[in-house]
């Protein structure tokens, strides 16, 4: 059972959640899950495997109104789901600052667990994230519903300042997600389908937000370009060893894993004002990378090890997501590039119309006095064919638009950059086509160079 766990990689999203029922709100449950959409599903009974408590139909649907994530793993998660669901029980609170005091005794002497309001579980999490054993993780408070986060913003100020008028609260990273108005009134398990993810269905479930720094530390150990530790300078063999990477863009220092850890810590020490040696933490938190001094959260480090040390078919699979990312950022740009060179011809197409109807008024038809006449038709002319071709300009940056906000629904950076810049060229184009038609032709055949990022 513990080589299974310990073979396992760090996860990419495990949550503690508060489900509260629509139908009354006192009615709450807490719960943990890798997956929160889908284990909203099985509480409404869209999917089966809720749990029992939640499957009463008068309750349902049932709707998560905040989660807690970070955590590095399930095991860690029910340590907290437990916590905070026997708040009157649990070790990490100690006795005196327990908020849930058991007043009754169930027939086994046993004390009975309080019963939970909104108000007592934001207290206790409140308590419990800035319980030592956890405050060691990464955790984030995620709060989808204003009124909830209302209660915590209040709750938070008046355990703001002690007795002393010290602060006690150590800031917790808070993250508020609320639903868009437009969406209103309706709940429950088809909220996915209903305008843009916000809540639960805007987390990454997956690896995504690590997909760069996968694929980079891939790339270091693929080709052994390991070079020396960042932290001690000796040089590390390839293959060998527990190295982690720093996880900055652009950085590629690597270190032993026990150097990493060192560095990191000693650094907490040196920022910590009231930093006992005695309780000196063995795990790190956070901290800079010595080589370009960006920040470094020790849970990401290790969940990048942990997959390329226990999960290479995962890190395959992240990989090749990545190459699919890169390829439909390419899709978007060369349509981007086909849309320009279209322009271009629409452009051309309308500039070639001015030297023609300028040469189809016969010189000899026009009598000498209708000189004047003339340069005045040909001016209206070249107008009207001005703003031909600026509609069409205008026609195909449309197309072009909605060709590439199609595709830059998978690489949006990228895309708007490509687009502007083929705007860019477009519009360039066209203007020089309404003067020049010969300079379109040059100017098409350098465009594509113009887009090329
Ligand atoms: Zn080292
Ligand atoms: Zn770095």
């Amino acid at each position: 059972m513990a080589s299974t766990v310990s073979s396992r990689p760090i996860p990419a999203l495990y949550t503690v959640y508060i489900l509260r029922s629509t139908m009354r709100h006192a009615s709450l449950y807490i719960g943990s899950t890798p997956d929160p959409p889908r284990r909203l599903k099985q509480h409404n009974g869209a999917i089966k495997g809720g749990a029992a408590r939640t499957a009463r139909a008068s309750l349902r649907p049932w709707e998560m109104v905040g989660l807690v994530s970070g955590f590095p793993g399930p095991v860690a998660a029910l340590k907290f789901e437990w916590a905070l669901t026997n708040p009157h029980l649990s070790l990490h609170i100690p006795a005196e600052s327990r908020l849930s005091v058991a007043r009754q005794t169930k027939k086994n002497g046993h004390p009975r667990r309080p019963p939970a309001s909104m108000q007592s579980i934001l207290a206790n999490l409140h308590l419990l994230l800035r319980v030592p054993s956890f405050a060691r993780w990464p955790l984030r408070l995620h709060m989808f519903v204003p009124e909830v986060h209302a209660a915590w913003n209040k709750w938070v100020a008046s355990q703001a300042v002690s007795e002393e008028g010290v602060p006690t609260t150590e800031p917790v990273e808070v993250l508020t997600d609320f639903k868009p108005s437009a969406t209103d009134s309706i709940f429950g398990a088809d909220e996915a389908e209903l305008g843009p993810a916000w809540g639960i269905h805007a987390l990454p479930l997956d690896y995504g937000p690590m997909r760069d720094y996968v694929d980079k530390a891939q790339d270091i150990f693929t080709f052994e370009r390991e070079g020396d530790c960042a932290v001690c300078h000796t040089a590390l063999p390839a293959g060998q060893g527990l190295y982690a990477v720093c996880p900055n863009a652009g950085c590629e220092a690597v270190g032993h894993l026990r150097c990493w850890s060192d560095h990191l810590l000693q650094g907490e020490a040196a920022h910590d004002h009231d930093h006992n040696p005695e309780d000196a933490h063995l795990v790190p938190k956070r901290g800079h990378c010595p080589d370009c001094g960006g920040p470094i959260v020790w849970a990401d480090m290790m969940k990048e090890l942990t997959l390329r040390m226990r999960a290479p078919k995962e890190v395959e699979k992240i990989v090749k997501a990545k190459r699919r990312q890169e390829k439909a950022a390419d899709k978007a740009a060369a349509e981007a590039d086909k849309a320009a060179s279209k322009a271009a011809v629409a452009a051309a197409a309308a500039a070639e119309d001015l030297p023609s109807s300028i040469e189809f008024v016969p010189s000899s038809a026009v009598p000498k006095t209708k000189g004047a006449k003339t340069t005045k038709t040909a001016t209206k002319t070249a107008k009207a064919t001005k703003a031909k071709a600026k509609e069409a300009e205008k026609a195909t940056k449309i197309t072009q638009t909605t060709r590439v906000t199609k595709a830059a629904s998978v690489t949006l950076p990228k895309a708007t950059k490509t687009a502007k810049t083929t705007t860019k060229a477009a519009k360039a184009v066209a203007a020089t086509a309404v003067g020049d038609a010969s300079t379109v032709l040059l100017d098409r055949a350098e465009s594509p160079e113009v887009i090329v990022i």
